[in-house]
């Protein structure tokens, strides 16, 4: 099928984004790499008027670190990211999502900026988020907000974006010496949707965030606080209650996620 007709403008601006966002309100949407936003208008499940191209904005693009943080322009891709040597060396854990992310052609266009304004529960960059304890960085015509990660994700496919408002970049404190990290998942085919994925992070604070296993990515936050693999996986059942799917149970679900919690304790206690 093809998308609806629609408007479309390519700013070279925010301020340009934000007035386009305020003149056209719902019907206005924000253009990344499309990869997510266009297959859903081809399939007609939204048809906007107007389509807001962001990637001429240079302020929302590129790396950096600076004072033990690291920042991510909304606009980097998935490719971008997962090449990136700063990266590598101060994000692990994102570093190693990428590749479970879709194919090299959409990763090649999908932006990281994207797959966390979409928030969707089975992406990867979510559920990173939250064990990295990432801050977004949102603005809007109000100015600018900082949003932490347990915070910003609201439901199914909701975030803490208001109405008017982009994405700009996301902060990560960079990983230090003896904080350790692991992504994993399970997926039917490599590239496909995970049936469920974990991002855990080791360092002062253990955090497990789960991915396609609620409404949103789960901090599993009781899991976290235990001291033994056997106390973490009972702990785990209270923490999680996946929705089941078309090929999975939920307590199939469950199993899986014990599963991976498994080896992210042994990855990282060894
Ligand atoms: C076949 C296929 C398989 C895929 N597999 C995976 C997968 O395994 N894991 C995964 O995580 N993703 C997967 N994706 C989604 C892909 O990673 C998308 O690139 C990503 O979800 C959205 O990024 P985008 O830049 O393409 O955003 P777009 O499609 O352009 O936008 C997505 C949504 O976010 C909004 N938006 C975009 N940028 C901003 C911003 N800066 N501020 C505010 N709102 C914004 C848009 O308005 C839209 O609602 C898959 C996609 C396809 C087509």
């Amino acid at each position: 099928m093809k998308a609806p007709s629609f408007a479309y403008a390519k700013p070279s601006t925010l301020a340009e984004v934000f007035e386009l966002l305020e003149k056209h309100g719902d019907g206005a949407r924000i253009l990344a790499g499309g990869q997510s936003l266009i297959p859903s208008l081809n399939m007609r499940l939204s048809a906007p008027e107007l389509l807001i191209d962001i990637g001429g904005l240079a302020e929302l693009k590129g790396i950096s670190i600076e004072r033990g943080v690291l920042r991510i322009g909304a606009l980097v891709t998935h490719a971008q990211l997962g090449a990136s040597d700063v990266v590598k060396k101060h994000a692990p854990l994102l570093a190693e999502a990428v590749p479970h992310v879709a194919h090299p052609a959409i990763r090649n266009r999908g932006t990281i900026g994207g797959s966390l304004a979409l928030a969707d529960p089975a992406a990867e960059y979510p559920a990173c988020a939250l064990a990295l304890k990432a801050v977004m960085f949102v603005e809007g015509r109000a100015g600018q907000r900082q949003v932490e990660a347990r915070h910003f994700f609201k439901g199914l496919f909701e975030t803490d974006l208001r109405p008017g408002e982009v994405l700009v970049a996301v902060e990560i404190p960079a990983q230090l010496e003896g904080e350790r990290s692991v992504f994993l998942e399970l997926a039917r085919r490599h590239g496909d949707y995970a049936i469920v994925g974990l991002a855990a992070f080791k360092g002062a604070e253990t955090r497990f965030a789960f991915l396609n296993a609620g409404p949103t990515a789960v901090l599993a936050k009781n899991t976290a606080l235990k001291k033994s693999l056997a106390e973490a996986k009972v702990a785990l059942k209270a923490d999680l209650d996946p929705p089941a799917d078309l090929y999975n149970s939920s307590a199939t679900k469950l199993h899986l996620a014990g599963v991976l919690l498994e080896r992210a304790w042994n990855a990282l206690s060894t």
